[in-house]
């Protein structure tokens, strides 16, 4: 080779080289690129994971159906002691929370074989775990009602509610108590959104909507039971018993409505303005006869207007609601007032109306 025919050689075996680097390199990156596109994929496959790992937590505990043949059926309780936040809806952060254990004990003292247990969360899907945990040993049956608002706490939308009752259809029977006297519902209308949503949705999936109307909406219940007749709306709250003959009047007119008359609008909210149970003892004890006479003559015609629609209820919230010198009272003063009562009206008002609204089962949980 001339001088000039190795030049020619080593420029182009120099060529040859860049080729075939460059060529590797482009190969590289397409396989980098297809790694990349993979990618997107691989949280799919560790999504799957989890699940599988969910199943059989799931599987650990069994519902069980317990049958609600007591003298008592109590159409009202509330459950807030799930939420960790410190705060708790509805009801300020005065009270530590019942627990649905102790709840459960002294219902089967007093021959309470059902309650209705309204179960605040800000997000079941992490709740529910501790919700069943709860539920769990027990010698009462529950009826969990869906009670839930959205992350920003203002944000109740029927989503809020789907995605709380979703796959859980098992557990629960109803949607609420919402009430309109306090937190982000305060002075807001029940015909306006996300109601007319949250009726349908109740009707469609036969859950029955608990609401704690104030005046505001009182005026509202008319034309939301007139519109969807086939959702099962339960009001309570002294503020609908203000008005004379209102309450009697929505009864005899809409068949999809029922009263819950409960001890703590019978005692003018006096269960709440106590603090603790000796305070509650002393007040109750001075005035329970007084308190007899006029839950007595509020609740007549309340039967008289709605006789298989009107039920007892407690609206129990607090740990010290349910200590045994608490509601030993609470039940002694509900006997009394159902003996009291017309013969034809004391099992329904006590219990045979509230199975024949609710059914006649509630659950508790076992772990397997
Ligand atoms: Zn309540």
């Amino acid at each position: 080779m001339s001088g000039s025919d190795i030049r020619i050689f080593l420029v182009s075996l120099l060529l040859l080289i860049i080729i075939s680097i460059s060529g590797c390199t482009t190969k590289t990156q397409e396989e980098n690129l297809s790694q990349i596109q993979q990618e997107p994929f691989q949280p799919v496959q560790e999504q799957t994971q989890p699940q599988q790992n969910i199943a059989p937590q799931a599987a650990q505990w069994k519902k069980q159906s317990v049958a609600c043949n007591g003298d008592f059926f109590d159409t009202h309780a509330h459950f807030d002691g799930l939420e960790n936040t410190g705060e708790v809806f509805g009801h300020g952060n005065a009270y530590v929370s019942l627990t649905p254990k102790e709840l459960a004990q002294r219902m089967s003292e007093h021959k309470v074989s059902c309650g209705i247990l309204f179960v605040s969360s800000m997000d079941l899907n992490k709740d529910y775990d501790s919700m069943r945990e709860s539920m769990q040993g027990i010698n009462a049956g529950f009826l969990p009602f869906i009670n839930v608002f959205g992350s920003s706490r203002g944000d109740l939308s029927l989503d809020v509610i789907k995605n709380a009752h979703n796959g859980r259809e098992e557990a629960f029977f109803g949607i609420g108590e919402y009430g309109f006297y306090t937190g982000p519902l305060t002075g807001t209308s029940l015909t306006a959104d996300p109601w007319p949503a949250i009726f349908e949705y109740a009707a469609e999936k036969d859950l029955v909507l608990m609401l704690h109307p104030t005046q505001l909406q009182a005026n509202e219940i008319d034309t939301m039971l007139s519109k969807y007749p086939n959702t099962k709306v339960v009001l309570h709250g002294y503020e609908l018993l203000s008005t004379p003959t209102l309450l009697e009047n929505l009864l005899r007119n809409h068949k999809n409505l029922y009263w819950t008359y409960d001890l703590a609008t019978m005692f003018d909210g006096y269960l709440y303005r106590t603090q603790n149970s000796e305070e509650f003892i002393l007040w109750y004890d001075a005035n329970k006869q007084q308190y007899l006479r006029s839950a007595r003559s509020k609740l007549l015609p309340l039967l008289e207007a709605a006789p298989d629609r009107v039920m007892w209820g407690t609206d129990l919230v607090a740990a010290w609601h349910v200590e045994p010198a608490v509601y030993n009272r609470l039940m002694e003063f509900s006997n009394e007032l159902v003996d009291s009562l017309p013969a034809e009206h004391q099992d329904n008002f006590a219990y045979a109306n509230a199975v024949r609204t609710f059914g006649s089962t509630g659950i508790k949980f076992e772990k397997l």
